[in-house]
């Protein structure tokens, strides 16, 4: 098995060029290793009640309006840098194709023109909710979707400390 550590590198492409080297080292070690394969299937299963949450309580029809008809996108350039080596790991071993430039001006650097193309996002991205939306959802349907969101949170920490844990040995 490769003896690679994970680093740390300071740009966003940088990070993705190292979380590519990383995924040619490990990939397969890690995909074949059955505690992470079920942990990997289990954080794709609470991606997808994610999205479905959202769908079903409206945020992605408001989120899309905001962002066609009123320029309001809240996925500014800058917080591609809350991301590290290890999630952007966690995004190629779900097949996720990380692109190698900006895809939007003034965007964040993973925002495509159909929203994030991340399918593992960082805790901040999946916890944020504008103003807007915290005012006009009814607290019982925000209470639900913090249920649905905190058990995606959960387990891409899990993921990540699990991946962490396997390449230190
Ligand atoms: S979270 Fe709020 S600001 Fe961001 S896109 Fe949705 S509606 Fe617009
Ligand atoms: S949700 Fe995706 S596009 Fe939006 S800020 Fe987070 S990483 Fe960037």
């Amino acid at each position: 098995m490769p003896s690679t550590p994970v680093s740390f590198s300071e740009s966003i492409q940088e990070k993705i060029l190292e979380a590519h080297r990383i995924f040619r080292s490990w990939g397969n070690d890690l995909m074949g290793d059955r505690s992470i394969a079920l942990l990997l299937q289990t954080l794709k299963g609470q991606i997808l009640d994610s999205r479905k949450a959202m769908f079903d309580l409206g945020i992605v029809a408001t989120c899309t309006h905001c962002d066609e008809e009123e320029g309001g996108s809240c996925c500014g350039a800058g917080i591609e840098n809350r991301y590290n080596t290890v999630l952007l790991l966690m995004n190629l071993l779900l097949g996720v194709h990380l692109p190698a430039e900006r895809l939007l001006p003034g965007g964040c650097f993973f925002l495509g023109r159909h929203g994030c193309v991340l399918e593992v996002r960082h805790i901040l991205c999946i916890n944020y909710l504008c103003l807007r939306i915290q005012r006009e959802m009814p607290p019982d349907k925000m209470a639900a979707l913090q249920d649905v969101t905190g058990r995606e949170m959960d387990s891409v920490f899990t993921v990540h400390e699990a991946i962490k844990k396997f390449m230190r040995r």
